[in-house]
């Protein structure tokens, strides 16, 4: 039995996890994704001259720190069936999808990686990654699409590749259950008048991240050209009631202006423009903001932008309203960043009926079972940002020491 079982491995489920250990505490993760580590996971350090808070290296390196823990176990590509709330315990049945790697036997060398010849198919653990393995995609690789491939396993030098692998299920008791399923990005392509998913040079700010991994650069999708004129529109899906949600996603002004200034140290030859509805940065001094006013290439201007469309070259027109005397002003672009907010996962309402804990009309959950030894931590209760995400984990950990010695 483990002390306390963690559903969600992001920035709060590694806050509360590196706690719970360093008090001596045994804890199991489980988390849908391929990796432990959430979001963070995904994103690039916005410091490259001097750091700027962004707080990406906080989950990361606490998870880089925890990976060895005998007293933690990890159950990525999990979900949880039925749980049952004991008066002693909470006995979870835990689904694991099969990986195809043995996290066990791999000591990451990225041979298999590296000789792949499909683009996606074997996904190389990120920095931070729990397992630090890699994962194979069943729908991409050759092997099980009809091929007959199987150049990963005969490279590995630890024999880690079982190709017959199946789904297992599990059921792990803890004493204490913490649940930090986090958010899901907001999908862009509802927001129609911005064109994501059928103007090309339009991404989103996952992607503009995912770009900047794989390539080291910022490229256009539809030439593969660096982009020197780049507009960043922000509050994209938040506070709308037409492809998004209603609220304020809360950590996308910041992160969206740590973009801007990332971009422009890196490639000082570049013109970001950074359109917004309102600046909540909900901190009382924000240096990337400071840091940001009166540089030249980089111009943070109130007014979202209204309507993205085609010049007939990739390039893209933005129309947006001034504020103030409601004017209409028009600018050209190489490339678009939406930066998206998020909304509660769907699993967290299903997780909360099994759980027995309340879920407000916007699907956060309200209210934990701590009779029952079930807390809640992070995004999964409102938005918060990582560094927001990763204290409460932390503060949460402590919550259930606390019930835990209470319990003796
Ligand atoms: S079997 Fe082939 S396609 Fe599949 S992951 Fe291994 S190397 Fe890639
Ligand atoms: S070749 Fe084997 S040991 Fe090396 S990273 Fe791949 S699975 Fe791990």
């Amino acid at each position: 039995m483990k002390d306390v079982l963690i559903i969600g491995g992001g920035s709060a489920g590694i806050g509360a996890a590196e706690t719970l250990l360093a008090m001596g505490k045994s804890v199991a993760i489980v988390d849908s994704a391929p990796f432990v580590g959430g979001v963070a996971l995904e994103l690039s350090c916005k410091g490259d001259v001097e750091c700027t808070r962004c707080h990406v290296c906080m989950p990361r390196d606490a998870a880089s720190r925890m990976r060895s823990s005998e007293a933690m176990e990890v159950y990525p590509l999990s979900t949880v069936g039925s749980a049952t709330l004991g008066t002693k315990d909470i006995a979870l049945e835990v689904r694991m999808s099969p990986r195809f790697v043995d996290p066990k036997k791999c000591i990451a060398c990225g041979k298999c990686v590296a000789i792949c010849p499909v683009k996606g198919a074997l996904i190389p653990p990120p920095f931070g990654a729990i397992p630090n393995a890699p994962y194979l995609d069943k729908e991409l690789c050759k092997h099980f699409q009809g091929g007959k491939c199987d150049l990963c396993a005969n490279i590995c030098p630890t024999q880690a590749f079982n190709f017959g692998a199946r789904e297992k299920v599990v059921r792990v008791r803890a004493r204490a259950v913490i649940v930090s399923t986090g958010l899901d990005p907001i999908d862009p392509s509802g927001v129609l008048h911005y064109g994501y998913g059928h103007l090309r040079n339009v991404i989103s700010s996952l992607d503009a991240e995912r770009m900047v991994a794989e390539y080291g650069e910022l490229r256009r999708p539809s030439d593969g050209q660096r982009p020197k004129r780049i507009a960043i529109i922000q509050c994209v899906g938040s506070r709308t009631t037409k492809g998004g949600v209603e609220y304020c996603s809360k950590f996308c002004c910041k992160y969206g202006v740590r973009i801007a200034r990332s971009i422009v140290e890196r490639w000082p030859d570049t013109q970001v423009d950074f359109f917004y509805m309102d600046l909540r940065t909900f901190e009382p001094r924000f240096e990337a903001l400071e840091w940001a006013v009166g540089k030249k290439n980089i111009n943070i201007s109130q007014g979202v932008a209204g309507i993205v469309q085609d010049s007939g070259n990739g390039n893209l027109k933005v129309r947006r309203t001034l504020p103030g005397d409601a004017s209409i002003e028009e600018g050209e672009y190489d490339l678009i960043i939406l930066t998206v907010g998020g909304q509660p996962r769907p699993e967290s309402k299903v997780l909360a009926s099994k759980l027995s804990l309340q879920v407000d009309p916007l699907g956060f959950i309200s209210k934990d079972n701590r009779k029952k030894g079930v807390f809640v931590a992070g995004s999964c209760k409102s938005p918060m940002d990582i560094e927001e995400s990763f204290a409460d984990g932390k503060a949460t950990a402590f919550a259930v020491l606390e019930w835990l010695g209470a319990m003796r």
